[in-house]
């Protein structure tokens, strides 16, 4: 019966016998079903087909994921997608590394700071799609605070009229109090903007110069460096510009902000990234066949006669493996190479004890009543000398939070080093005390429930110094990779969406190694503007021209 249905209804069109055509809209739609229904016969079938031989191929090839980040996940995702055998092996109970969010004993949603997702993260937001979510706000404005108080106010810079880079961002920012003539103290350092394309040659050139340096020798004004430099510095690098590199600095300056008008603006998850994010995410890693186990926290790792990784040691238990990744920050590589026989006779891992992290406190303050705050997030300086913060309207920006009777307030400080020995009381008194400096409403509020999490040396610390030790995607063991935020790569991306990205670079390497040609695709970072090319192509010039003639004599 089918088949002669397929038969009459053959697209020919000729082919039809139009004396037997009764009702012909109504034939053609059953035909066009039934076609339909053939078609994903045969894409099921063709599915099926590609899987079974792609597990065929790989169903040999074991591969070990270290750290379940952004970084490991990432690959981890991408290795099960080409079929391979993947575990991933996390320390922590819960996956998600800094961005892991979980329930506290009351059942309320913590997480360890919360995390913005800006407008260039083309990577992060195709994931999201690809797995069908919807975790995020729209894009928000946002503001900063001194104990003076209301500072700057950015606008939702997609929204407005797109000039040339940076003028844009010069001209929609609104400062409530930086005078014109600090802010046009920036305009010397578009050089350093020119000069920084984020290659190999220009990081050594600029790395060993702290950020401070770079903004005295270009004129930056005092104010200026105070009041907009050095905090931008604290919430993206983490610490201040005397202990920054100047090319992180410009590097993620250019990232963050200037390449385009639309950069800095940015979108948050509706809940913890944990829940809306990974928990979705994992589930599809381990319908793909991927294992993601935690409190597994891995201590060596085993090298065979030929001197490749054939699998780690994770306390009594051994993971055997043709590949090995390690996604791992640099506190947790520093640690691994500390206790491995293995890892500490390669003096590119003793190399690493070099680099450092930084300490980082979240706090979430749950409010006996709602106070009204204007924007939903907001960076602070000026509170303490070397330490930056910021803080978030959770009931703006958490589906969770949204009919809470108080405000829910998530406070988050960056190089809290003198900050993390406080009490926890303590610790609620500071963040209360310098919430009511910057919204007054705050002071009468009453503080009944908190969560304090102290993250020790968690993040990255891009010190002046610090390129030479960083490491690249690929090691001197042949099957062994590195992903994660501070690893080098020239996609030049940062944060959450850099350690995604050298994630999927990682398996990419991994699955180039076994000879199976998938690849991910990795959406570059966008094309610089067109001005900002040619006077990058002159610049180049110019530097070989002189280079060509003048001897190499000076520091660089
Ligand atoms: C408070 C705060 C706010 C931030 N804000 C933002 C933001 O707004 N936007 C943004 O993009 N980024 C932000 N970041 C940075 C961002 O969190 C990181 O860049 C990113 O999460 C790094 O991911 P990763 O996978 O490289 O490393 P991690 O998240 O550090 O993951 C590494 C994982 O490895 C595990 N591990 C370590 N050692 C071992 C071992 N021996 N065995 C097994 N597992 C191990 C760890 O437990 C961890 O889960 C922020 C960070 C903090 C702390």
């Amino acid at each position: 019966m089918g088949m002669a249905w397929v038969k009459e209804f053959d697209r020919s069109g000729d082919m039809i016998k139009k004396s037997q055509l009764k009702d012909k809209a109504f034939e053609l739609k059953l035909y066009d079903n039934l076609i339909k229904r053939l078609h994903s016969i045969q894409n099921f079938q063709r599915t099926r087909t590609k899987r079974s031989k792609m597990s065929q191929e790989n169903t040999q090839k074991k591969v070990v994921v270290v750290g379940a980040g952004w970084a490991g996940l990432g690959a981890a995702y991408q290795l099960a997608k080409a079929g391979c055998d993947v575990t991933l092996l996390e320390a922590g109970p819960y996956p998600g590394g800094l961005v892991a969010g979980w329930k506290s004993e009351e059942g309320r949603s913590v997480e360890g700071g919360i995390h913005g997702f800006w407008y260039p993260y083309s990577n992060i937001f195709s994931l999201v799609k690809e797995l069908g979510l919807d975790p995020f706000t729209p894009f928000t404005r946002s503001s900063q605070y001194s104990p003076a108080g209301l500072e700057v106010e950015s606008p939702i810079f997609q929204n407005e009229p797109r000039l040339p880079t940076p003028l844009g961002t010069f001209i929609y920012t609104r400062f409530k109090r930086l005078p014109l003539e600090d802010r046009l103290s920036a305009l010397p350092l578009l050089y350093s903007i020119i000069d920084f394309d984020n290659s190999d040659e220009a990081w050594r050139r600029y790395d060993k110069v702290t950020a401070r340096e770079l903004f005295k020798q270009f004129g930056v004004s005092a104010r200026l460096y105070k009041e907009s430099f050095e905090p931008m510095l604290l919430v993206g690098l983490f610490a201040p510009g005397e202990q920054c590199s100047a090319a992180a600095t410009i590097g993620m300056l250019y990232y963050f902000i200037l390449a385009h008008q639309p950069d800095f603006d940015v979108v948050w998850c509706r809940g913890t990234v944990g829940e809306k994010i990974f928990k979705p995410w994992i589930q599809r890693i381990e319908e793909l066949g991927g294992k993601v186990l935690t409190g597994k926290r891995v201590n060596d790792l085993i090298l065979d006669e030929n001197g490749k990784a054939k699998g780690v040691v994770c306390g009594e238990e051994t993971f055997e493996a043709d590949g090995v990744i390690l996604g791992v920050s640099v506190s947790g590589i520093k640690k691994i190479v500390a206790g491995s026989k293995t890892l500490n006779n390669y003096p590119e891992f003793r190399n690493l004890s070099n680099l450092g992290g930084i300490d980082v406190l979240a706090t979430r303050l749950w409010f006996d009543r709602k106070v009204n705050v204007p924007l939903p997030s907001n960076a602070c300086f000026g509170f303490d000398r070397t330490t930056g913060w910021t803080f978030f309207d959770l009931n703006a920006l958490h589906d969770e939070y949204k009919d809470e009777s108080g405000s829910v307030i998530e406070t988050d400080f960056y190089h809290a080093n003198q900050l993390l020995p406080m009490s926890d009381e303590e610790i609620v008194a500071k963040v209360h005390k310098d919430l009511a400096t910057c919204v007054p409403g705050f002071r009468e509020a009453k503080v009944v429930d908190r969560s304090i999490i102290r993250v020790r040396q968690g993040v990255t610390h891009f010190a002046p110094g610090s390129y030479q030790y960083l490491l690249p995607g690929t090691t001197s063991i042949d099957n062994l990779y590195l992903c994660g935020d501070w690893i080098i790569t020239n996609h030049g991306s940062w944060s959450q969406e850099k350690a995604y990205v050298t994630g999927l670079e990682a398996a990419d390497r991994v699955l180039e190694k076994f000879g199976i040609s998938q690849k991910a695709s990795i959406i570059p970072v966008e094309a610089d503007e067109l001005h900002i090319q040619l006077a990058r192509t002159i610049n180049t010039t110019a530097r070989s021209l002189l280079k060509s003639f003048l001897p190499d004599f000076w520091l660089p």
